[in-house]
């Protein structure tokens, strides 16, 4: 339930029934050869309807901008924000939406960059943050145990949502390490890796079955982190 497809008394009739909010926050970010750049955003939105199915919340434009790896700049069309635009930005507009009368705030992300999420933590008491993939993948992916990047789980879920959008004959896959990797996911190295084509983990494992079980569970978890949160006073 789109709130910007709403009129301006729609949505204050609305308010009188939820004073929830959910805010999707994507990034335009690179997917490997196989998934496009707004993989995120698209599942950042497909989680907020689902929410938005269950509890009545409306949901808000979408934030399309996060924050992205700087060894990242160099994989065409991917962009970034800092932590500061993307905090400035969702609370200045929160602002507006809590004067009106909207009580609590539910930003639903994808996107992992440790500083993308820490952004995204702290921004004020009533802003709560939900990553539907914090889940437990154990028993259901071949080669990995938890989530990486364009990979075996990301890629699944893409096969399951939007089969569409992924360019399966291109999947290629080079995965390093996370211990390797540790330093361009904390941004301490902003070159790109050699040996590094966009993607981590195992894309080539990826099946629309794995993706469907997995968005099942994502789904669960994101109505239970905002039912947990939407009574906490
Ligand atoms: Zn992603």
């Amino acid at each position: 339930m789109k709130l910007s497809d709403r009129t301006y008394s729609e949505v204050r009739e609305l308010l009188k029934v939820n004073k929830n909010l959910i805010i999707p926050v994507g990034t335009c970010e690179q997917h490997g050869l196989h998934l496009p750049l707004n993989n995120d955003i698209l599942c950042a939105e497909y989680f907020a309807e689902e929410l938005s199915k269950a509890t009545g919340c409306l949901v808000a434009p979408t934030v399309n901008y996060g924050v992205n790896l700087p060894c990242d700049r160099s994989l065409t069309g991917t962009t970034s924000i800092s932590t500061n635009t993307l905090k400035g930005t969702i609370t200045e507009i929160m602002d507006w939406w809590r004067y009106q009368g909207f009580l609590k705030f539910f930003i639903i992300t994808f996107h992992g960059d440790p500083f993308h999420i820490d952004a995204l933590s702290d921004i004020a008491d009533d802003v709560y943050l939900i990553e539907p993939y914090e889940i437990d993948y154990s028993g259901i992916l071949e080669k990995q145990t938890t989530m990486r990047h364009s990979c075996e789980a990301e890629t699944s879920i893409a096969l399951y949502l939007y089969p569409e959008k992924v360019r399966v004959s291109l999947i290629e896959e080079k995965d390093i390490v996370f211990e390797d990797f540790r330093q361009y996911l904390f941004h301490e190295n902003c070159e790109k890796p050699e040996e590094y084509i966009g993607c981590l983990g195992y894309p080539k494992s990826a099946t629309e079955e794995k993706g469907k079980i997995l968005v099942e569970k994502m789904i669960e978890r994101t109505i239970n982190e905002y039912h947990k949160k939407a009574v906490m006073l």
